[in-house]
């Protein structure tokens, strides 16, 4: 007989490990399903094999619950240590049946056994990440009080089409069939689908099985891909629009090497990796497409990831011109059906090439020979639930695995990544220092706003900036604006008692709206009327500090307004987290500022990446150090990279191109790095403090998270965490090891619970997830307080 391994669908926070059930044998199902408890909807009566990857409906308790089988051995078969030799088969539960096709393989079920382990993540929650979206069925609970099983709402959808039969073309209808007449007709042009004939002539049902009886037509399913057939703005259907066969150009000498460079690691079949750290506009795109090509040649399959937002239908088009009806594309901003669609494509394994956000990873794509992994210093590459994965990390594990190779890209490589390929001979460094089209890279000026201020300047455009803005857009050219929002929110300040009013859930100071004369909690949408006086001191000199990208709009529509040659006509575009937030709308306003002749594009780090426009000719990063000042080891890196990679967009055709970079911290060395492209002099400065400070890359680190609603409660338990993982790591015998003080985050209170955490380092070769994991696989879940591990967080 035979066992399966189950990982029930159930979310914990607990590392759940899997269940033993038998897998029931052809004649067993029937009477599995007799004596069931539950009623199960007919249309979930399809046949599905027991296997790996499939979601299954087991007994569990009293009920019955959804599971996903990750491995099938036969009884007395033992595999890995995990695997229970000893069970004995009479006391076994048997699965009751599957419920759904293979979701995954064993690869797949691997590959969440590792990221639970490396990431100290439920196994449930990995598991998830595999399944397609718009969900997986589930037990539901019935007014009448039983368990029901609910196949998801997103899933195939089939058309059913009329193709012309043999009998077709010798054909003649009756004369008074004269419906029949006309779809006969119809047909002669081309296979049509029913609805169309429908929509065209009323009902032909009837008309159709009397062709069909003839051998005239047959009507035959076949599955529709939503988004690619008249879908909405922003689906997949536009990238279709721009679907452009590409010529392929001649490489430039930097281009085949970085090319050849990644075919040696394709070649290898060991997982090796090839940072491409490539200037903004050198041509990284372009070795990619070659590179997957050849790829795709070899009869093996490329998943390319690029941060969500630079997944335009220009990116996409890129691919599909090369690659044509072979790419997948899965991002967020698709509708749940798209998505459906274009992951049931994949694991038809008709797609060979998926373009995708980080989770695309996960994907069935099968028989993967490359991963490509656009603008790798990317922050959004790390989720921020469990499992809390870094892409890259995964990408790796994965290339490992499957004898695949890795290109990372990007203008500004991350220092962890920058470090591998200095330390580890299975990574590899090619150098892109120019631009593909010859181009010199802008100029970039720093201008220092102190010294603006201390020469009586009140206003956020800089003198030199508004000159800038004056002969761009008077010579009908284009110019973009970035307003670096972290931490550069707008709030009330009391000048008297220095009262800031602070949401009472979350205890962030609450972001001031100009519109409307209202505060809101960006955390959790506490909101209050501004007050007049101050509410501790009553004093009237309440001043608002920093500014959002409206007032930003607000102001700079009054410079222009007074600008020779320039007026109320330029259109400003803004784009931040209000205005792109509908469905193809950072599309839309780009497609605007595109058309327009002159205009300002005003915007969030979001414009910061992906914008390729010949006629941009001045960027100005209007407030360049704001994030200097967060307590996050990593702001120095982030300061450095935005403002180079925003410089990057400017001047990247015929017309030159120059950048001012607005700070009043002009001396700050990412600063004044990123203004002469020099990241060596980042680095001299950077690496020491990360050195000294103890961060990475030198040092690893965990990131305990420990939350609830009584704050005692937390701090309790976050103190009790560091003292068992203190004694953990010295057990271990881990010297250099540290665990540190429990203490609150620095978001110390948000939607009303509290936070603490406890931070453990170790050395940069050191296996942290190895020594804590058997820590947090022995705790019990606590029922008030939660607790998570962040391995490698990506800020601190
Ligand atoms: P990156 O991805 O590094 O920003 P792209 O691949 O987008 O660079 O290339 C920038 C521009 O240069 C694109 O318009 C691209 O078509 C063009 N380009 C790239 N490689 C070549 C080449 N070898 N010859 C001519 N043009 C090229
Ligand atoms: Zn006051
Ligand atoms: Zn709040």
């Amino acid at each position: 007989m035979k066992l399966a391994h189950v990982i029930l669908d159930i979310p914990t926070q607990a590392l759940d490990a899997p269940y033993t059930y038998a897998v029931p044998e052809e004649g067993l199902f029937a009477a599995a399903c007799e004596g069931a408890g539950d009623e199960e909807g007919a249309d979930a009566q399809r046949d599905y094999a027991v296997a790996v990857g499939a979601a299954v409906l087991v007994p569990f308790g009293h009920r019955r619950a959804i599971g996903f089988v990750v491995d099938i051995r036969e009884y007395g078969q033992p595999g890995g240590p995990d695997w229970p030799a000893e069970v004995d088969p009479a006391k076994l539960k048997a699965i009751v049946r599957a419920v759904s096709r293979p979701y995954f393989d064993e690869e797949g079920a691997a590959c969440a056994q590792w990221l639970s382990e490396r990431y100290i993540a439920p196994l449930s929650a990995c598991v998830r990440l595999f399944t397609p979206p718009g969900g997986v069925a589930r037990m539901v609970r019935g007014r009448d009080g039983r368990w029901r099983l609910e196949q998801p709402i997103v899933g195939e959808v089939d058309d059913r089409w009329v193709v012309p039969g043999p009998a077709l073309a010798a054909f003649s209808p009756r004369k008074n069939a004269v419906k029949q007449a006309q779809v006969v007709e119809a047909l002669r042009g081309g296979e049509l689908r029913v609805a169309e004939l429908a929509a065209q002539f009323g009902a032909v049902s009837s008309v159709l099985k009397a062709l069909e009886a003839k051998d005239v037509v047959r009507v035959v399913r076949r599955r529709r891909m939503r988004g690619v057939q008249g879908a909405a703005s922003g689906s997949v259907t536009d990238c279709n629009r721009q679907h452009v066969p590409s010529a392929k150009p001649a490489l430039t000498a930097g281009q085949a090497a970085a090319l050849s460079a990644i075919e040696r690691a394709c070649d290898a079949g060991c997982g090796r990796v090839v940072l491409m750290d490539g200037v903004t506009g050198s041509g990284k795109t372009e070795v990619y497409l070659q590179a997957i090509e050849r790829v795709l040649a070899q009869g093996r399959t490329a998943c390319v990831l690029v941060p969500e937002i630079s997944l335009t239908p220009q990116t996409v088009g890129r691919f599909r011109g090369r690659f044509g009806d072979t790419v997948a594309v899965m991002h967020s901003r698709m509708s749940a059906g798209e998505r459906f669609d274009q992951w049931d494509f994949i694991h038809s394994g008709a797609a060979r090439v998926v373009v995708g956000a980080r989770s695309a990873l996960f994907t069935p794509l099968a028989n993967i020979g490359l991963i490509v992994i656009d603008e790798e210093h990317e922050g959004s590459y790390k989720q921020d639930s469990a499992p809390r994965y870094h892409a890259r990390d995964v990408a790796v594990w994965m290339a490992r695995r499957s004898g695949a190779a890795v290109v990372l890209g990007s203008a500004t490589p991350s220092i962890e990544s920058l470090y591998q390929c200095a330390k580890n001979p299975l990574w590899e460094q090619v150098l892109l220092p120019e631009r593909a089209n010859g181009r010199p890279m802008p100029e970039v000026r720093v201008v220092d706003m102190a010294r603006e201020f201390a020469e009586g300047s009140r206003s956020m455009f800089s003198a030199a900036l508004a000159r800038g803005l004056q002969e761009e857009l008077s010579a009908g050219r284009k110019a973009v604006l970035l307003l670096n929002q972290r931490g550069f929110a707008k709030f009330l300040l009391c000048r008297e008692c220095g009262f800031v009013p602070k949401c009472p859930h979350c205890e962030t100071s609450l972001t001031y709206h100009e519109r409307g004369n209202f505060l809101i909690c960006h955390h959790c949408g506490f909101r209050q009327a501004t007050p007049s006086v101050c509410p501790k001191c009553k004093s009237p000199y309440l001043k608002k500090f920093g500014a959002g990208t409206q007032r930003v709009e607000d102001e700079l529509r009054v410079v222009l307004d007074g600008m020779e040659g320039v007026g109320p006509d330029v259109p400003i575009i803004r784009m931040d987290a209000d205005t792109t937030s509908g469905k193809g709308a950072h599309q839309r306003l780009l497609e605007q500022f595109a058309a327009a002749d002159a205009a300002v594009l005003l915007g969030t780090q979001m414009i910061a990446k992906g914008l390729d426009f010949d006629d941009v000719t001045l960027v100005g990063v209007i407030n360049a150090d704001t994030q200097l000042q967060l307590p996050d080891y990593r702001a120095h890196e982030r300061t450095f990279d935005l403002i180079e990679q925003v410089a990057g967009r400017a001047g990247r055709a015929e017309l030159p191109g120059r950048v001012l970079v607005q700070t009043y911290e002009s001396d700050a060395a990412p600063i004044r790095a990123a203004a002469c492209y020099d990241r060596a002099l980042f680095l001299r400065d950077e690496l020491p403090k990360r050195r000294l400070l103890g961060y990475p890359p030198y040092v690893r680190m965990a990131n305990v998270l420990v939350w609830g609603a009584h704050e005692p409660d937390v701090q309790a338990l976050a103190k009790e965490i560091q003292r068992d993982l203190d004694k953990a790591v010295h057990s271990y015998g881990g010297q250099d090891w540290a665990v540190l003080p429990a203490t609150p985050c620095v978001l110390a209170k948000l939607r009303n619970t509290y936070r603490w955490h406890v931070v453990v380092k170790c050395p940069a070769d050191a296996d942290i997830s190895r020594v804590l994991l058997p820590y947090f696989r022995r705790r019990k879940p606590d029922k008030w307080v939660n607790v998570a591990v962040d391995v490698d967080p990506d800020d601190l």
